[in-house]
Parts: C-alpha cells; structure tokens; sequence
C-alpha cells in the first residue's frame, strides 16, 4: 500500500486553516478507508514565513493528530514556488507519492482520489486540470487564461489552466529536485520530466477564507520568470527584428537613391536615410548575436539534468 503525503504551502493562512486542516484529514481518512492509501499517509504543512499564527495552528494540529499532520516551518518567506518545493522534496522521503495543493481550498479535494486512481493506474504525474474559471473574477481570468496562451507562444510547454494542484510519484519529485535552478516555475520544469502523465478535471472554487496571496504584482512577476527561465525566443526576436530592417533598409536605399538620382531631394537627406536605416539592423543584429551567446549561457549555468531514466532492463534488472 503506498504512503501519501498531501503537500500545503501556507502563507498567512490562519483564517483558511481551520477549514482546510480537517478537510483534508478527511480526505485522507476516506482513502485509508476505501482502501487506496496507507494509514500512515499525512498532511505537510508548509508555512512560508507566516506572520499570523498559521505556524500556531500548524502545532497544534500536529499535537492532535500527530501522525497524520506534519508541518514544515521555512525560516522566512520565500514565495509559493519555493515554499512548494520545499515541501515537496522534504515530504518525498516518507512518502511514496506526493498531491501538492493550496491552502485555500479552491481546488476541489474531491478529485485527489482519482488523481490516486490514475497513479495506481501507472501515471507518475497527475495534473489538476480546472474546467472552468466561474468563480475567478474577469481580470484574474483573462490575465490567467492571456498568460496561458502567452507561454505557448514563447514554446514553453505548460498545461492549460492548471496550476500548481498536482500528484507527482515520488521518483518524479525526486527528478523536479534534481532541476537546481534558482528562477524556479515549477509548472514548466514538471513537463520536462517526461514519466507517464494525465489530468483529472475540476470545477475552481471560491477561496474558502481569507484573502488571496497573489496580488497582481506576484502575478506578473511569476509570469515574466516563467517566460525568462524557459525561453529564448525574446533574444531570437531581436535578432528576426535586426535582419528584417537589413531588408527595409535594401529597400529604403534603392528608394532614396533612386530619388537621388532625380534631384528631388534636400541635401544630405539621403545619406541620413542611408545611416538610420543600415545602423539600426546591424545594431540590432549584433544585439541579437550577442544574445545568442547569453542564451547559451543561460540554459548552461541551470545545468539541467539531461534525460531522465523512466526504467533500465538489464539481466539483474529487478521490478521495484
Ligand atoms: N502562498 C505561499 N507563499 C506566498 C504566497 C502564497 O506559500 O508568499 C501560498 C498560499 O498560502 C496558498 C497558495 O500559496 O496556499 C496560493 O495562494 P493564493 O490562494 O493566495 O493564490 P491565488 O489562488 O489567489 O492565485
Ligand atoms: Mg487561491
């Protein structure tokens, strides 16, 4: 039977915790009873540098119910992506397989039984998948959804409208632990892993309490490190902008040449044209050149592992 470990980053949460806390000893309870985890499965509390009394509440829930409530006490805050991984990398070496989710409860804890069914089933990662975005407001949807696409664009795979509500077997954590990038969106580096994957579908709820801990501004700039640690193509545009006004410049030098010729221009006018045009590509060009080179060093210095090995069949290759 295989140990969970529920994984709950909790930043000033106080208000939610009471909620949340025996919601999802519930769900543990319901899965021990049907069958589907260990009784030694628990619940990881994260708290990132809380300044309420969520690390209070951790305690003592933990004093209750010592076996089933684990709490993990970050010496300050440090943002959701790393209080996430924090906890997902301490709580795979007493588990056998991890579901990270939020405090709040917005994401349906009705759906990690059949995250578990699909790990049985032999998935290493399953996503939660929010089917519709009802109870977000019309900024959070669009700007979430724009963002959605926006990576897309930039050829970062992520899943659509999924977030960070997701099962991951122990080995696949202990693959994301090896990505030792200090940029981290985890979201991005998940897909990489390879590993057999699917999704489960959810309806996004209402926050159950308290106020979100995503103001706007953590909200761009998870967006611009996700963009920023996965891409380069920022750097190829340039490079694309540089040649196409190599190639406007062609033309605007036959074009004011030509106006030359006929005598119908103002002195000086025609080398200036020359200039602005001819400069600007081959700035921009050397520009986007040197970027290459950083866009090298950047994906080295991350010194991200290479391939992961999903099984290895030798003759004393034994089935774990
Ligand atoms: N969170 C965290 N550290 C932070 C900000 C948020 O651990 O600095 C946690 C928070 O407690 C919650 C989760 O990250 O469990 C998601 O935050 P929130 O629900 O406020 O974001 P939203 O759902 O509004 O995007
Ligand atoms: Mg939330």
């Amino acid at each position: 039977m295989d140990r969970l470990g529920i994984v709950v980053p909790c930043y000033n949460e106080e208000e939610v915790f009471p909620i949340s806390a025996p919601a999802l000893r519930g769900v543990l309870d319901d899965l021990v009873a049907k069958g589907k985890i260990s009784k030694d499965s628990f619940v990881m509390f994260v708290n990132d540098g809380s300044k309420d009394r969520t690390w209070e509440l951790i305690e003592e829930e933990h004093e209750k119910f010592p076996t089933q409530v684990f709490g993990v006490k970050l010496a300050g805050n440090v943002g959701h992506q790393y209080a996430l991984t924090a906890g997902l990398i301490t709580a795979k070496d007493f588990c056998d397989v991890t579901v990270s989710i939020d405090a709040d409860l917005q994401d349906d804890v009705n759906v990690i039984e059949e995250m578990i069914d699909k790990y049985h089933e032999g998935c290493d990662i399953v996503y939660g998948v929010r089917s519709s975005r009802k109870t977000d407001s019309f900024f959070k949807r669009t700007t979430a959804q724009g963002f959605y696409k926006l990576m897309s664009g930039m050829g970062v795979k992520t899943v659509y409208n999924h977030a960070d509500f997701r099962l991951m077997s122990q080995r696949a954590v202990q693959a994301f632990s090896e990505y030792k990038e200090t940029n981290l969106f985890i979201r991005g580096i998940i897909p990489l892993l390879g590993y057999k994957t699917d999704c489960v579908y959810y309806e996004r709820l209402e926050r159950a309490a308290g106020e979100s801990k995503y103001p706007l501004k953590k909200m761009l700039a998870l967006a611009f490190n996700g963009i920023s640690s996965f891409s380069i193509k920022p750097i190829n545009m340039i490079l694309g902008m540089g040649v196409a006004m190599l190639v406007i410049a062609l033309g605007v030098a036959i074009y004011s040449l030509v106006q030359f010729f006929r005598g119908q221009v103002e002195p000086g006018w025609t080398s200036l044209m020359l200039s602005i045009w001819f400069i600007g590509g081959i700035q921009l060009i050397s520009l986007g050149l040197v970027g290459q080179y950083i866009g090298k060093v950047y994906t080295e210095v991350k010194q991200r592992p290479r391939y992961n090995i999903e099984k290895v069949l030798s003759d004393d290759s034994k089935e774990d």
